[in-house]
């Protein structure tokens, strides 16, 4: 069964008088375990897709489904229980929280949503962060780090409540080539070990070919394209 499915999804802003159709006549499945990259220019639409994914923002039409359920009609609260227990998430600017080590960025998601005995959050979180190769850093806080080792705790942060899904929304906007190529391939070695779907977007070509399944976007027009798996 696909993990994410789209049927006909529209998106329809309203600014004013103006209707912005930021998504229009979206159909596409994304399988499980998989590596999928998003990919167009500033205002194609790829946030807007992302954040209906995440169950952060609603279709203004179609079916939206992720791990099985209707997203589309989920009520804030019905949302946000869904995205604690499902989703993950790394954003372009790492937004991980300054006045908490990188272990205890790593600890927060799960004191929200997992009310596991202390030494097992220890133990996970220990886990996380050699995952990711950043167990050195883990009294450190995030001003103390590089824009790579910022995103490798994010990384880690996502995948700490065992998310079956992680999006991440152009998280290598932030960072040089080199260290961006490294993020994706993390991210891609994370897949193959705990077999998290992840779905990033880039508008960076380059960034982007590390994909095995490739959508792109056009004003708001979703057409596959082909990856390293094609
Ligand atoms: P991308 O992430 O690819 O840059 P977005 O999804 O942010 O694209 O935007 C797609 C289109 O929707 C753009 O035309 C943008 O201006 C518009 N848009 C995005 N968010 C809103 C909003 N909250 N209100 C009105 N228009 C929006
Ligand atoms: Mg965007």
């Amino acid at each position: 069964m696909a993990l994410v499915s789209a049927r006909n999804v529209e998106k329809t802003y309203e600014v004013g008088e103006v209707e912005v159709h930021a998504i229009q006549g979206a159909d596409f499945t994304i399988d499980p375990a998989s590596f999928v990259s998003f990919v167009g220019p500033s205002g194609s639409g790829k946030s807007t897709l992302l954040n209906m994914i995440g169950c952060l923002d609603h279709p203004s039409a179609g079916t939206l489904s992720v791990a099985g359920t209707d997203v589309s009609g989920l009520d804030r609260k019905a949302a946000a229980q869904f995205r604690g227990q499902h989703i993950g998430f790394i954003f372009q600017d790492f937004n991980l929280i300054p006045v908490l080590t990188v272990a205890e960025n790593v600890e927060y998601p799960l004191l929200l949503v997992q009310n596991w005995p202390v030494a097992k959050r220890r133990q996970r979180v220990s886990e996380m962060l050699e995952a990711v190769d950043i167990t050195a850093q883990a009294d450190k806080y995030p001003h103390q780090l590089s824009g790579g080792q910022k995103q490798r705790v994010a990384v880690a942060r996502a995948l700490a409540t065992n998310a079956r899904l992680i999006l991440a929304d152009e998280p290598t906007a932030n960072l040089d080539h080199q260290t961006a190529y490294r993020i994706i391939n993390l991210m891609k070695r994370m897949r193959d070990e705990f077999e998290t779907t992840f779905i990033f977007s880039t508008h960076d070509p380059k960034i982007m070919e590390a994909a095995e399944v490739i959508f792109t976007l056009e004003d708001g027009r979703v057409a596959r394209e082909g990856g390293s798996n094609a």
